[in-house]
């Protein structure tokens, strides 16, 4: 992994959503524990790839690094200063971080031209003095939509997909960030043009050296764009490492689970990903391990403490009790019971604090 500052760093991000379940109105609210704990560094000039099914939380956790949802607890940095909670500052701050969305025809009006969605950022963040003329082309050029006249004043319905979710990337650059927080920006798309979406963000990455953040469920794609790779499973990150490290040597199961479900010219067919069970429902996660009702490999211990992140190779973490010697794992256990026995008090507090709000 590289060794320069991070861009942009969460630290510990946790975000617990107090979800009302039911109609009546002596219906409890219940907590969903959507994202645990979850750090994250982005750096320029490198794509780092979060992986994992839906409901793992990776949408959140982009969500809170682009601002949008506040954290129930963590940190955010951007260039080694910490944010404020809040909107305070919010508008300087997505001058520098941008998010991109799974789905381009949802996120542009249809009654504006691909001028108009252009014209606005730079409008909004007071860079659309000069050649407004020759702002909108570069930007359109910089996503290979050429020639720009011809582009410029179509609608979104007169835009193939591939085509506007580049309106979109060149809409998040109009504002010059340093960030693109990219959430599955081709699963949406035709499989015949997600390459090409891919060679841009690798583009991207390389000729504007922008941290990017790219969200999937596909391991496969994160293989072929990333340099640094996280896996989540229910909220929690279980496996991180160089991405090609990962997907060559895997080190924790659910990992493993995801690869024998990515499509491979030398299977047949795809093995079904849900082989065991489904992700679990995140208002009672399981105790302990939180992959362990589906785990082929688990042991007494996975069921009652959550295992540590241990390192497996170089920058190589995985959060699984195989890579604990088993002479070593009552010595770990305490520390871990300990810690969990705080997040629980943590999280009496919270629930304390919102019923009296
Ligand atoms: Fe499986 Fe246990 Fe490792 Fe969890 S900690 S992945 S249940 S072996």
């Amino acid at each position: 992994m590289s060794t320069l500052p991070p861009t942009l760093e969460g630290r510990s991000l946790t975000k617990h959503f107090l979800v009302k379940k039911g109609q009546s109105m002596f219906s409890r609210r219940q907590r969903l524990h959507a994202v645990d704990d979850v750090s994250i560094s982005l750096r320029a000039g490198r794509v780092t790839a979060v992986v994992g099914e839906s409901g793992s939380g990776k949408s959140v956790l982009a969500r809170m690094l682009a601002r949008i949802v506040t954290p129930t607890s963590g940190q955010l940095f951007l260039q080694g200063e910490q944010m404020p909670v809040g909107q305070a500052g919010r508008r300087s701050y997505a001058s520098d971080v941008q998010l991109v969305l799974q789905d381009p025809f949802s996120s542009m009006n249809p009654v504006h031209t691909v001028r108009h969605h252009l014209t606005r950022p730079l409008m909004i963040h007071g860079r659309a003095g000069g050649d407004l003329e020759e702002k909108l082309a570069d930007l359109l050029v910089r996503v290979s939509l050429q020639p720009p006249d011809r582009f410029l004043d179509r609608y979104p319905h007169e835009l193939s997909g591939g085509q506007l979710q580049r309106v979109s990337f060149a809409r998040a650059l109009a504002v010059g960030p340093k960030v693109i927080l990219a959430d599955e920006p081709v699963s949406m798309l035709d499989v015949s043009i997600r390459l090409g979406l891919l060679n841009l963000i690798a583009e991207l990455r390389e000729k504007e050296s922008l941290a990017i953040l790219y969200i999937t469920h596909d391991i496969a794609s994160a293989r072929y764009l990333a340099d640094d790779a996280v896996v989540m499973y229910a909220g929690q990150v279980v496996e991180r490492a160089p991405a090609r490290r990962l997907t060559d040597e895997p080190a924790h199961p659910y990992t493993e689970l995801l690869l024998s479900a990515a499509p491979d010219p030398a299977r047949a067919a795809p093995a079904p990903l849900a082989t065991k069970g489904a992700p679990p429902r995140l208002f009672s996660p399981p105790p302990g391990c939180r992959f362990h009702p589906r785990c082929p490999h688990v042991m007494e211990i996975c069921r009652t403490t959550p295992p540590p992140p241990v390192e497996t190779g170089d920058s190589h973490l995985a959060s699984c009790w195989l890579h604990v010697p088993a002479g070593s794992r009552q010595a770990v256990q305490p520390a871990r019971a300990e810690l969990s026995n705080k997040q629980r008090t943590t999280a009496r507090k919270e629930t304390a604090a919102s019923k009296k709000e």
